[in-house]
């Protein structure tokens, strides 16, 4: 029922090259006249609302994932719901790059109808996953593994005390 109720403009899917896909944005839109009463659930895939970010240090690694409950009520559009976007992060620290899910559990939007017929869903997904992306990504920290960079500066500290002991004790012989 959702496929008819939804018309899901996709630049990948419009033959457009790869250019295009990447300045232009994926839309999800929803048809009003068709949302029932009782609203409905969509759940699905969108080519990656963020592309423009490529040219950042991201890079989308899927596409967007979608769960979400729809529904109008008193001139007014609600959906609810989670998100999910897997990308390609760099660490801070030891630049290296890792998988990370950009998640948004409780996606949430509510928004006056002023009398369209579809409402574009896009760009209020687009704005929770942006507000979801690690600004200072780390991959011991988001990405749960042991960043080299971390593991070489505790390293270099453990060496620096080995040669502070190692003296020590040199200080030590000189005195006998
Ligand atoms: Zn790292």
């Amino acid at each position: 029922m959702s496929q008819i109720l939804f018309q899901v403009w996709s630049p990948a899917r419009s033959g457009k090259n790869l250019k295009d896909k990447l300045r232009k944005n994926s839309q999800v839109k929803v048809h009003l006249k068709q949302i029932p009463p009782e609203g409905f659930h969509l759940e699905g895939e969108e080519d990656c609302l963020i592309p423009e970010l490529e040219t950042e240090g991201f890079r989308c690694l899927g596409p967007t994932q979608y769960r979400i409950d729809i529904g109008v009520s008193e001139g007014s559009l609600w959906a609810n719901g989670s998100l999910k976007q897997p990308i390609e992060l760099t660490c801070v620290a030891c630049l290296e790059k890792f998988v990370y899910d950009i998640k948004v559990p409780a996606f949430a939007l509510h928004t006056e109808l002023h009398g369209p017929e579809t409402v574009n869903l896009s760009p209020f997904m687009r704005e929770d996953i942006l507000l979801n992306l690690p600004a200072h990504p780390r991959c011991d920290r988001e990405g749960g593994r042991v960043c080299k960079a971390a593991a070489a500066t505790m390293a270099a500290a453990a060496e620096t005390k080995r040669k502070s002991d190692w003296s020590a004790l040199d200080r030590l012989k000189l005195k006998k």
